[in-house]
């Protein structure tokens, strides 16, 4: 056997589910269900850009799913298949195996197929493509957001984002806040059950990966529309509440990246299902603002405008 195939044996063929052929041949053979749709994305990581070089290789390869199982999420599509095209420095076994573990755990939470990939020596890089299904004119896109909808986000705002700059030295978290999150940026939970259900619920959705600001952006300008949020409300953990105002947690909570939370927005109809689901899901959803009919977005704090105003992260500004 030859090393790169050797590698592959050992690492990454595990058995699938749902493939007609796996890995192994020139390439997997699947078959998509009847009145179905397929929904493809792809999110690469690339070390020293996305994580630490040095992160825990369980945490890097479970995020390099999550970040991916989040699209699908955000699409309302339920993820099938993945392959991933991973290039990698050196072969360390210890590495490898810890990675392939995080990667396995996220794929049999979410039943998901690794049906083939490539591998390849180079700078520690992780491209994962993932295939979905969902129903024939299901999928909640960001172009459908109506003007006067609520706008709503899952769970907390900003830790990710926080653990980061403390990890940067920017701001002094305690050891507890620290620990809860650190495991928002390195073991995100991509919110799929929420997703799924939002199918007759949303009228846009995105994943937040680069931070409210910038993804409730895309929802806007795709449906034409402004926005108008309530600071007081974001949620945010629970350590951090008292220091919101500081400018860095604001920047954090508005326009830090990596929370892969679901923002969306829905009809005012729609509230009371909402907070059902909510209660079913045992998941935060919080309503933090509405739509507008100009092309503004505007954070308000006690009625005024936020002075802080922060766009979100943009890998080429
Ligand atoms: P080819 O040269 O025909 O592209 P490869 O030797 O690259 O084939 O790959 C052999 C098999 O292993 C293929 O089924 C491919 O999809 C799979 N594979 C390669 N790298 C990976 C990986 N990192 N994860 C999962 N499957 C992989
Ligand atoms: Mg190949």
């Amino acid at each position: 056997m030859s090393p790169e195939f050797n590698l592959i044996h050992t690492y990454f063929n595990r058995k699938t589910h749902h493939t007609d052929l796996s890995i192994g041949d020139d390439a997997a053979l699947i078959s998509v269900a009847n009145q179905q749709q397929l929904a493809v994305s792809s999110d690469m990581l690339v070390a020293g850009t996305h994580f630490f070089a040095d992160a825990p290789p369980y945490t890097i390869g479970w995020k390099s799913l999550a970040v991916n199982v989040s699209d699908m999420a955000a699409m309302g599509a339920k993820p099938k298949w993945i392959t991933l095209a991973i290039a990698l420095p050196h072969q360390d076994a210890t590495w490898l195996e810890a990675f392939a573990n995080g990667l396995f755990d996220c794929a049999k939470q979410f039943n998901i197929d690794l049906i083939g990939g490539d591998t390849t020596r180079g700078p520690l890089t992780i491209n994962i493509t993932i295939l979905g299904e969902v129903s024939n004119g299901a999928a909640v896109t960001r172009s459908g957001a109506q003007i006067n909808d609520d706008i709503w986000v899952s769970g907390e705002l900003g830790s990710a984002a926080l653990a980061l700059a403390h990890l940067l030295d920017k701001i002094s978290l305690s050891e507890s806040a620290f620990n809860h999150a650190r495991n928002h940026l390195q073991l995100p939970q991509p919110k799929l059950a929420l997703g799924l259900a939002l199918q007759d619920i949303a009228t846009s959705c995105i994943d937040i990966s680069d931070g409210l600001l910038a993804d409730l952006g895309h929802i806007l300008s795709a449906s034409k529309l402004g926005a108008e949020l309530d600071y007081a409300k974001m949620p945010i953990m629970p350590e951090m509440i008292t220091e919101h105002l500081k400018p860095l947690v604001q920047q954090c909570v508005l326009s830090g990246g990596d929370d892969y939370e679901l923002c969306f927005t829905a009809p005012k109809k729609n509230q009371e299902t909402i907070i059902a689901l909510s209660q079913t899901l045992n998941l935060p959803i919080t309503l933090i603002g509405n739509t507008t009919a100009d092309s503004e977005l505007n954070v308000l704090y006690q009625g005024k405008p936020l002075s802080m105003h922060t766009k979100g992260f943009d890998h080429f500004a």
